[in-house]
């Protein structure tokens, strides 16, 4: 038998929680403010973008990383790169968000202002796609702090862009659950669905259970984090019951101390329980992780084996919005890999 490093980047999996932004690593930050600040950073001064100790610092970091993607070039570079370091993982499939509202701030709130930036992203990820033999669809994602009028803007955004480019499947909610929930954006969320997209939102992963339930309560489809259902055994069993898949980010919660370390993840409770769990990486440039690495740890951290693994890559399968049919051909080959 091979080693499970190898087994791992074998088994076709799919991302399913990933930030554009947070695939960009120190390099290209310093890459990027070459082409834009007048003082390009040194690789310490983009690598301390990367220090944090708590969720606060972590935004910062993300927003000081963001803040130099600027012209559409810029996007497609960071796009080419993150489809490299995921093909190179063994992921078959990836559903990425893409922080829209930066865009805006960048373009003065113009009109069309995320027009350009998009085509040059999706040339960038049909060149890739058809170079790396992976599949990746874009999720439209608004910060929920933010004004929510901005939100209403991201996902008309998805609903208008969505007509001339299908790989913009979902819109999706991030940013500082601590100051908003979900409430104010019920209305917002129909009238996406209205428009053939797909919902999903972070919650509980710096609140309690109660902002889960919220947010199934406005219509999402896919969990972020989902950290904090493990206090609340009656949302255990409607998570289960409706099958509502999670996107967890073990990693990334340790990173931001949420949790104190792999082992105490409630990764292996949620499997046990038949949940319909998958792992992903979050922002993986911020976290030091990937996505293998996330496969690696639940198997030496939670004892995960060989077939849970494959269970996992199959639930990361079933939880995505690739179409039915490619969704059974990724089953099957998941379960013949060896
Ligand atoms: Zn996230």
């Amino acid at each position: 038998m091979d080693s499970i490093e190898s087994f791992i980047r074998r088994l076709p999996k799919a991302e399913l929680h990933l930030h554009l932004e947070g695939t960009i690593r120190p390099e290209t930050v310093v890459e990027l403010s070459r082409r834009h600040d007048k003082e390009p950073l040194t690789l310490e001064q983009a690598q301390a973008f990367y220090n944090f100790t708590d969720f606060t610092g972590f935004i910062m970091g993300f927003r000081s990383v963001t803040e130099r993607l600027v012209t559409p070039e810029d996007y497609a570079l960071v796009a080419t790169r993150m489809m490299e370091q995921l093909a190179a993982q063994g992921v078959v499939h990836a559903e990425v968000y893409i922080s829209v509202g930066v865009i805006y701030l960048w373009r003065n709130h113009a009109e069309g202002a995320v027009d350009p930036i998009f085509a040059a992203l999706d040339k960038a990820r049909e060149e890739a796609s058809a170079r790396l033999g992976l599949s990746l669809y874009w999720i439209f994602d608004a910060v929920r702090h933010f004004p929510p009028e901005q939100a209403e803007r991201v996902f008309a955004d998805a609903a208008r862009l969505r007509k001339k480019y299908p790989s913009i499947v979902a819109i999706g909610l991030g940013g500082d659950e601590r100051r908003t929930g979900s409430e104010p954006f019920r209305a917002m969320f129909a009238d996406a669905a209205s428009h053939g997209l797909k919902l999903t939102n972070h919650a509980g992963e710096t609140t309690g259970p109660e902002a889960i339930r919220e947010a199934l309560s406005i219509g999402t489809e896919r969990i972020g984090h989902a950290l904090s259902a493990i206090r609340d055994f009656h949302l255990l069993s409607e998570l289960k019951e409706r099958q509502i898949p999670l996107e967890l980010n073990p990693t990334s919660n340790i990173r931001t101390g949420q949790c104190a370390n792999f082992a105490a993840h409630p990764l292996r409770q949620y499997f046990d329980a038949g949940l319909l769990v998958t792992l992903n990486s979050d922002d993986p440039a911020f976290f030091g992780s990937d996505l293998a690495s996330e496969y690696l740890l639940a198997h030496q951290q939670q004892g995960f084996t060989r077939d849970e693994l494959r269970t996992l890559a199959s639930n990361s399968i079933k939880a995505s919005f690739l179409p039915e049919a490619e969704q059974k051909h990724w089953l099957e080959r998941i379960r013949s890999s060896m």
